[in-house]
């Protein structure tokens, strides 16, 4: 595969290796675009096949985390790195720094956070050596685990999603069918109790089952598709992508789709399948941007209430790219696309007419590090 052909037929600006034999470290970030703001977007740890598939998959999630800024309205690029490692054996304080030096090389274009295979511990490391990180412990004036902060935004969006197919946002009655109560889906589990929904869900874990029957005992689980089958309001895909397909549509019996997961369509053609099936899908990066908004606001200091403040407006957000769906007919999966690259072209328009490319203006540090 040609690197600077896959990088200009997707529209990256930047892609850089770096490798340090002392750790054995290898990885790649991939600045995607940063029209609207540095570059934000976590790092992955995996054991990859293949230097090609590493290169593939940061060059895709790079480009994902740009629409998921833009349509959340964040003053944030997107990017997004990725390390070729075994996380069983591999992960190391010495590959942590190595990795953060790297990043401040970069000079902030590049801002990382936690992701697949990294955690807050391994976060602290690269905090070490850099301070373009997010997603620091709070007890280092940072915003810590964004999951209960990405849980809001999903419910927040299943509210508006609830006002477009019910005419009224409360989920008083309602069910809502989970599929994976990791980190988010738990969350999410407890948000929706408390507004009194009915809860089903799956999981293949069984520390997150029994976590659910000790903390929701009213809750029901489900084994397997039958996650799909359960007549409910609202399916809440919470696991893995591509849980919407062509063998699970015609098993839903929902009125919404809206969840945690990245890519829950398995291909762009199944936003029409289930428009025309007359499901409401709340695009997926859109309502999961909670956690990203969180960390977005680390640099100017970060409190829970802004957070939160921040994290509402997805309600409305949801209900602007329905509205948008509707007005030009399209799914709505292409109308939060169109929503992301109206604003990234409006912005890249000003720029260009008068400065070219500004300067990246990174928020003071004064509030982290104590
Ligand atoms: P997690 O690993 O903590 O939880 C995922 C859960 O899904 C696990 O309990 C796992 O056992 C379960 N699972 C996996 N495959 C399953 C299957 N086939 N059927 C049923 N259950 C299954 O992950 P998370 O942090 O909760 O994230 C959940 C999803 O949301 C992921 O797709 C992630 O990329 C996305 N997301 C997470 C965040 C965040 O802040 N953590 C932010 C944005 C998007």
């Amino acid at each position: 595969m040609l690197t600077l052909e896959k990088m200009y037929s997707m529209g990256h600006e930047q892609v850089v290796y770096f490798q340090d034999k002392s750790c054995g470290l290898k990885a790649i970030i991939a600045i995607h675009d940063t029209t609207l703001g540095p570059a934000l977007g976590g790092t992955r740890l995996w054991q990859y096949a293949s230097e090609e598939e590493a290169l593939i998959d940061v060059l895709r999630l790079s480009k994902g985390m740009t629409y998921k800024a833009a349509v959340s309205g964040l003053n944030l690029g997107g990017g997004k790195a990725v390390i070729i490692a075994d996380p069983k054996k591999d992960k190391s304080e010495a590959l942590f720094r190595s990795f953060g030096r790297f990043i401040e090389s970069l000079n902030g274009r590049y801002i990382t956070a936690e992701d697949v295979n990294t955690s807050v511990d391994d976060i602290e490391h690269i905090f070490a050596e850099t301070n373009y990180v997010t997603g620091v412990a709070q007890q280092y004036g940072g915003s810590g685990n964004p999951s209960p902060y990405t849980a809001l935004g999903v419910f927040r969006g299943i509210e508006a999603s609830a006002t477009k197919a019910f005419g009224n946002r409360s989920l008083k009655g309602k069910t809502v069918a989970i599929q994976g109560v990791g980190s988010v889906g738990f969350e999410l589990a407890k948000l929706l109790n408390e507004v009194g929904a009915n809860i089903v869900y799956t999981d293949i874990n069984e520390r997150g089952i029994e976590k659910m029957k000790e903390s929701l005992p009213n809750a029901k689980f489900v084994s397997g598709t039958e996650i799909f089958t359960t007549a409910c309001d609202v399916y809440a895909p919470c696991a893995l992508g591509a849980s919407v397909n062509d063998e699970t549509i015609p098993m839903l019996k929902c009125k919404i789709i809206a969840g945690a997961a990245n890519n829950q369509l398995k291909e762009d053609r199944h936003g029409l399948i289930v428009k025309e099936k007359g499901i409401f899908y709340a695009p997926d990066y859109l309502i999961n941007a909670g956690g990203l908004m969180n960390v977005s606001i680390e640099f100017e200091g970060w409190a829970d209430s802004k957070s939160r403040r921040m994290i509402d407006t997805i309600y409305d957000k949801t209900l602007e790219v329905f509205r948008i769906s509707e007005e030009q007919n399209i799914p709505v999966n292409k109308a939060a696309d169109v929503m992301a690259e109206k604003r990234i072209e409006s912005i890249r328009n000003i720029k260009n007419a008068y400065l070219g490319k500004t300067n990246f203006r990174m928020p003071g540090q004064k509030n982290r590090r104590g």
